[in-house]
């Protein structure tokens, strides 16, 4: 019979993969390529090479190898922090009534308080390899560029994070510790770049934006010698990287002879849902297994239910390259009282096309709803969320809920990308009881719609 299955499932260290699994392998639909804003046609490693480090480039490209393994240095890194335990959620379960089982991946076991690392480190590695000086890079809630920092102060690196303005003034503290790392932050939009005081200009008073703050990091990138412009989100390459989340977490269920029935994660651009789900949604597009995957993003910013799939650009400058994904349109930026993060206005193009065709659902969230389930969560399991982590907290809920009504005993697994110790000012509101939800219109949204480029396909 199956062995006792313990609270936490940990992996040995040497269990720990060796391989990023590579999800477009076992597409048929490949995701759509990144094309040249100017010129309308697919993006060639040449003209990619001159925003991001060579490796990355072909990894970004690569729509076939299955398989990239893992370079020594990394591994060696992964192991400060990882493996991350599989937890099962008891105390959850019971409080809930639920017939469901439920585990979390929890990714926020380190300083950076997320599963960014897992890509900040891959990046930080293949720039430095390449001999150059330093990175560039844009954070919004502040995981990813804390991430970065701690990535580039490992193999020495210099690094420069444009920090979304609201996100700046609200949270000093995660500023100072990317200064610790040794990063230079600026609030973004900024009068140093070209980009920056153009939008300065046309939205004085703005609070920012990703989009707005990825356009200061590639002119950065693009006009310095030896630097290199790197993305905590989005792109195939850090869906790659994170596909370590999902290729451990499937393991450790294998490893007690668990099978998933229901898989949710958040949504911003889609990393951490891309590497959580990339085994499992191999086997579904194999034909193998079946599971419900779940995508869960704020009804605040709903890319997913509510956006279109198009050609976009990745950020408010359009200087970027264009991705077909679903999206809000590239000038879009959500309600200034939205604290539960996953602000992007578009998709990872991966997630867009699996979405497109079938292979995975998507709900949104009301923030209220979001932090409620957060609390709960905190009070269970003792861990104090992210509140972008709280929305597939808050979905997982829901499904625990469901089977309590059909007494299904379904597996649920979830991913616990983050803690929430920088954002406090949201679970504050809330606790005051001023959090307010909102939830833009069908007229604001075409607003963002009108905005999207003309692209013959
Ligand atoms: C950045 C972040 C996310 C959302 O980003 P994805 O690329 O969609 O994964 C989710 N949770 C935490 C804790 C984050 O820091």
């Amino acid at each position: 019979m199956s062995k006792e299955i313990p609270y936490k499932i940990y992996l040995e260290e040497s269990e720990i993969p060796t391989s990023w699994y590579n999800i477009r392998s076992d597409m048929k639909n490949k995701p759509a390529p990144l094309l040249n804003p100017g010129t309308g046609q697919p993006l060639s490693l040449e003209e990619l090479s001159p925003i991001f480090c060579e490796e990355l480039c072909k990894q970004e490209l690569d729509n076939d190898t299955a398989y990239f393994p893992i370079p020594e240095e990394i591994i060696k890194f992964y192991k400060m922090y990882r493996p991350a335990p599989l937890v099962r959620a008891y105390f959850l379960e019971e409080a809930l009534g639920t017939p469901a089982k439920i585990y979390y991946k929890f990714e926020g076991n380190n300083t950076s308080g997320s599963h960014k690392l897992n890509s900040a480190i891959a990046q930080a590695y293949y720039a430095k390899m390449q001999g150059l000086k330093g990175v560039t890079t844009e954070t919004g809630a502040g995981q990813w560029g804390t991430a970065l920092s701690m990535a580039c102060a490992y193999f020495d690196l210099d690094c420069k994070v444009y920090m979304v303005k609201i996100s700046y003034e609200q949270k000093p503290f995660r500023r100072e510790v990317m200064r610790v790392y040794g990063a230079d932050v600026t609030a973004s939009p900024s009068d140093t770049t070209e980009v920056g005081r153009k939008i300065l200009e046309q939205f004085p008073g703005t609070t920012g934006s990703l989009g707005c703050a990825i356009s200061e990091a590639v002119e950065v990138a693009v006009k310095n010698e030896g630097y290199r412009y790197v993305l905590g989100s989005v792109l195939n390459q850090v869906l790659l990287h994170q596909s370590i989340i999902g290729l451990e977490t499937k393991a450790a269920l294998d490893k007690y002879g668990i099978k998933a029935d229901t898989i949710i994660g958040c949504a911003g651009g889609g990393s951490n849902l891309g590497g959580l789900i990339a085994p499992f949604m191999g086997e579904k597009l194999r034909g193998v297994a079946d599971y419900d995957i779940i995508a869960v993003e704020p009804a605040s910013c709903p890319s997913f239910t509510r956006g279109k799939f198009a050609y976009d650009f990745c950020d408010t400058g359009m200087i970027c390259p264009l991705a077909k994904m679903y999206t809000l349109g590239s000038g879009f930026i959500p309600s200034a009282n939205h604290a539960g993060g996953l602000r992007f206005h578009g998709m990872s193009t991966i997630l867009s096309q699996l979405y497109h065709d079938g292979y995975m659902r998507a709900v949104s969230a009301k923030q209220s709803d979001v932090f409620a389930a957060a609390e709960m969560f905190a009070r269970c399991e003792g861990t104090l969320p992210a509140p972008e982590s709280s929305h597939a907290i808050k979905a997982a809920i829901d499904e625990a809920l469901k089977c309590k009504e059909t007494g299904e005993e379904k597996t649920i697994v979830f991913g616990l990308t983050g803690t929430g110790y920088f954002d406090l000012k949201g679970y504050q509101q809330y606790n005051d009881g001023e959090m307010t939800d909102y939830i833009p219109t069908d007229e604001e949204l075409e607003k963002g719609f009108a905005g999207l480029p003309q692209v013959a396909e």
